[in-house]
């Protein structure tokens, strides 16, 4: 009853492939295993720990002349908290015509299709014209340093290519009768840092006049999260707006730097998910997610240490960061060392080439139009190391619309975590369809 792309799915599910950044997480190898057995093919195995496998394919194009194209998708899944479930997140059941499980859009489903659609290609059915990589990672959810990072830095002989396909896969915007389908084409920089103040430490039944490092932490933080967060609107912003099928105001309003804030405000209103993205999309974020500070309660805290989550738009960096911090902080950032823990600037590709039609030609081939909205993802994904080597890279998925965008948002790493089965059929076709049209040279 069920295709085999959602019963591959349903495998890849049950396989618990949870990295929860430990080393001995992950165990890629068994969805490594299951895509073996799929395709019938040996493929390259990348196995810098025990366990973490990826799978590699690269088959060569019949014109030499022709671009290069990757299918990257990832085997990791991030830890669940199963008391937040309706389901058991590993069962892969399929209830009411939706697939549950922890990766069923985060992604899976994508890695899934992807399998699907490359399978003809592996096994000598179908050939590409220009080389083509399927590389299955490890290690996506920590930041890929046993998946994707070492796999381009020692192997770019085996993963190179001029194009690429990975995250994220976004349900269609819907604007009245207006329909557009997000393709990620750039995502925010990281710019991860530890903020560090430092006290005298005392007895904490005479606090008088003493130098109390979380007392200082305290108002430093106060200022952070007190400032409004640097907003800007960049063209990779206004190219989404304007494709999304909204009235000239809402588009004046949302590319307005100065009317955006409140514009975000009272669409949090009606749809607090899409504003949050809306927001992300559009501002330098900072969220302060760890506290630690002190030793005991009559001891004076003679130190503390918060871990703050910093996103840039293109065009920021870590001195534009580090200036706001300072800024924001006002009198007490004397008092704060700040560490940087990643320091990585927004990615972007461009828009308009051959790869940008083939999923246009697919997109009006399947969903009947091809209104393409490029987007901005505000989460990092392993797309960042190509398109650090030049490489175009994108993320892109057909569902149906029994989940619209800022639902899915809510689904990414979160709880019920789910994707209907006709999304999965749907965004195998678009894949089948992309990879014929890019060989095709559309
Ligand atoms: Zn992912």
């Amino acid at each position: 009853m069920t295709s085999p792309v959602v019963e591959l799915l349903q495998r890849l599910i049950k396989n618990q492939c949870v990295n929860d950044g430990s080393v001995g997480s992950g165990n890629e190898s068994r969805s490594v295993a299951t895509l073996l057995e799929y395709f019938g093919v040996e493929g390259e195995l990348h196995e810098p720990e025990p366990g973490r496998q990826s799978l590699v394919y690269r088959m060569a194009g019949s014109d030499p002349e022709w671009p290069s194209l990757a299918l990257v998708p990832h085997l990791d899944v991030v830890p669940v908290d199963p008391t937040g479930w309706s389901v058991d997140p590993f069962a892969a059941e399929i209830i009411d015509g939706f697939v549950y499980g922890r990766g069923a859009v985060d992604m899976l489903n994508v890695t899934a299709s992807m399998a699907t659609a490359v399978r003809p290609y592996l096994t000598g059915e179908k050939a590409p014209r220009g080389d083509l990589v399927f590389a299955a990672v490890a290690d996506e959810e920590a930041g890929g340093r046993l998946g994707a990072l070492p796999l381009v830095e020692e192997r770019w002989d085996l993963v190179r290519a001029d194009f690429l396909m990975t995250e994220v896969a976004y349900p269609a915007l819907t604007v009245g009768d207006h329909r557009s389908v997000p393709v990620s084409i750039g995502e925010k920089g990281a710019y991860w840092s530890i903020l560090k103040t430092h006290g005298a430490p005392g007895h904490g039944s005479a606090p008088y006049g003493t130098e109390n490092a979380l007392h200082k932490m305290i108002e430093a933080l106060a200022g952070l999260v007190e400032a409004p967060q640097p907003a800007d609107v960049t063209g990779e912003w206004v190219g989404f707006v304007e494709n999304l099928g909204l009235d000239p105001g809402s588009v004046s309003r949302l590319t307005d730097v100065d009317q955006l804030d409140d514009e975000i405000d009272r669409i949090a209103a009606e749809d607090p998910a899409l504003a949050r993205y809306i927001h992300a999309a559009t501002h330098l974020t900072i969220s302060t997610n760890v506290l630690q500070a002190g030793t005991k309660t009559n001891m004076v805290a003679d130190k503390a240490r918060a871990e703050v989550d910093i996103r840039g738009l293109p065009g920021m960096d870590r001195h534009f960061v580090d200036s706001h911090l300072r800024k924001a902080m006002g009198a007490a950032a004397d008092q704060v060392d700040i560490v940087p823990v990643m320091d990585g600037n927004a990615t972007v590709s461009p828009v308009g080439n051959v790869l940008w039609e083939a999923i246009g030609d697919a997109v009006e081939l399947l969903d009947g139009h091809r209104n393409l909205a490029p987007t901005l993802m505000t989460v990092a994904t392993d797309a960042r190391f190509w398109r650090a080597k030049g490489t175009v890279a994108y993320g892109v998925g057909l569902f149906d619309d029994r989940m619209g965008f800022s639902e899915m948002l809510s689904l990414f790493h979160g709880h019920d975590e789910r994707v209907s089965v006709a999304s999965v059929d749907r965004t195998t076709s678009l894949y089948e369809t992309v990879l014929d049209r890019f060989f095709a040279g559309a």
